[in-house]
C-alpha cells in the first residue's frame, strides 16, 4: 500500500441531511469520519429558502442555515470534514479506495455514500447556451434577478410550484409550462398555483426553444403538444424545474443501481449490494426525498457502518 495513502475508517461522501447526519453519528461512535463536501456542500437545501417541516425548528429556518447548524454538530463531535470533490472510487478492493480532488488517496474501511441527487435539464441546445444569461434551476437563487420582470417555469411537480408562487412574489407575471392538463404537485401546492393571480398556467405544453440575442434570453417558444401550435412567451428568466437525477455516475458498474440509477439497497437497511459501502438520503431514495428521511437514513448508515466494523 501507498505509503502517503490515508487510512479511514469510515469515509462520507455528500454533505447534505444525509452526510452529515452519518457524520454526527460516526463521530460519536469514535470512527473518526471524514466527509467530502461535494460540489454542492449542504446540498439541494442549499438552493431552498425556508424549511417549515424539519421537526424542531418550530419556526422554520432557511435551506442554508440548517446547513450550517448540521455541518457545526458535525465537527463539534470531531468530523474531518474537507471542501472537496471525491473524482474516482474503486470498490473492488478491501479496504476501499478513493481518491478526491484535493491529492489525496485513502483507503477507507467503511464508505457511506450521500450524494444525493441533481436538478434535470431540459437538453435543448439553447437551454445550454442561455445558462446563466436567463436561463436558471434554480429559483430560489436567481429569482432576486427577474424582480418586476415576466419569467416562465417548467414542471409540474412540487418543485415547479413551490418556485412558480416564490417567483410570483418578486415577478410582474409568471408562466408554468406543463406537458400534461394535470399538474403532479400535491392538492396544497396545486391550489396555491391556481389560485395565485400572476401566474398563467400554459398547459399540454412543452418547450421547444429558448429564444434570445447578445443581450441575454428574449423569450421561450412553446409547443402545445395536443394541437401542435406553438407560442413564444415573452420572458427575461426561464426556470427548470423538471425533477432530479441521482449523483450515482462514481459507482456505475460497482454497485446495484436501479432502472433510475438510483443506489439499490437492501429494505429497510442502507446496506447496498457490496459489504461495507451504506447509502442514505436521495442518492437511494427517490421516494420521499424529504430532509427528515434523508437525515434518518444517513443515521441509519452510520449504525450499520459501526456494526459492521465491529464484527
Ligand atoms: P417530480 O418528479 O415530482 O416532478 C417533475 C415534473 O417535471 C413533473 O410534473 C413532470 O411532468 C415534469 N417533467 C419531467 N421531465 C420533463 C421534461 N423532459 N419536460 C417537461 N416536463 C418534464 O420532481 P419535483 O422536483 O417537483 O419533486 C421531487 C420530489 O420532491 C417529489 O416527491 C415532491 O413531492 C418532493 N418535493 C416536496 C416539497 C415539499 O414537500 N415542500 C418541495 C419540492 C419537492 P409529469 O407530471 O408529466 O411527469
Amino acid at each position: 500500500m501507498n505509503e502517503n495513502m490515508e487510512k479511514v475508517r469510515c469515509l462520507i461522501i455528500g454533505s447534505g441531511p444525509a452526510g452529515y447526519t452519518a457524520a454526527i453519528y460516526a463521530a460519536r461512535a469514535d470512527l473518526k469520519p471524514v466527509i467530502y463536501q461535494g460540489m454542492q456542500p449542504g446540498g439541494q437545501l442549499t438552493i431552498t429558502t425556508e424549511v417549515d417541516n424539519f421537526p424542531g425548528y418550530p419556526k422554520g429556518i432557511t435551506g442554508p442555515e440548517m446547513m450550517e447548524e448540521f455541518k457545526q454538530q458535525a465537527e463539534r463531535f470531531g468530523t474531518d470534514i474537507r471542501f472537496g470533490v471525491v473524482t474516482e472510487v474503486d470498490l473492488s478492493k478491501r479496504p476501499f479506495l478513493v481518491k478526491a480532488d484535493d491529492g489525496k488517496t485513502i483507503s477507507a474501511e467503511t464508505v457511506i455514500i450521500a450524494t444525493g441527487a441533481s436538478a434535470k435539464w431540459l437538453g435543448m441546445e439553447s437551454e445550454r447556451k442561455f445558462m446563466g444569461m436567463g436561463v436558471s434551476g434554480c429559483a430560489t437563487c436567481d429569482g432576486f434577478f427577474y424582480r418586476g420582470q415576466e419569467v416562465a417555469i417548467v414542471g409540474g411537480g412540487d418543485t415547479a410550484a413551490e418556485e412558480a408562487t416564490y417567483l410570483a412574489k418578486l415577478c410582474k407575471k409568471v408562466y408554468m409550462i406543463h406537458r400534461r392538463g394535470e399538474l403532479r404537485a400535491s392538492k396544497a401546492m396545486q391550489h396555491k398555483v391556481l389560485n395565485t393571480a400572476n401566474i398563467e398556467m400554459v398547459w399540454d405544453s412543452a418547450p421547444e426553444e429558448v429564444l434570445g440575442d447578445e443581450s441575454g434570453l428574449t423569450g421561450v417558444r412553446v409547443r402545445n403538444v395536443k394541437t401542435g401550435e406553438l407560442r413564444d412567451l415573452r420572458v427575461m428568466g426561464f426556470f427548470v424545474a423538471i425533477g432530479h437525477k441521482p449523483n450515482t455516475e462514481l459507482f456505475g458498474g460497482q454497485l446495484e443501481l436501479d432502472e433510475m440509477s438510483y443506489i439499490k439497497t437492501k429494505p429497510g437497511t442502507t446496506q447496498t449490494s457490496l459489504e461495507g459501502v451504506f447509502a442514505c438520503g436521495d442518492v437511494q431514495d427517490h421516494h420521499y426525498r424529504q430532509a427528515v428521511t434523508a437525515a434518518g437514513s444517513g443515521c441509519m448508515a452510520a449504525i450499520e457502518a459501526e456494526r459492521y466494523l465491529s464484527n
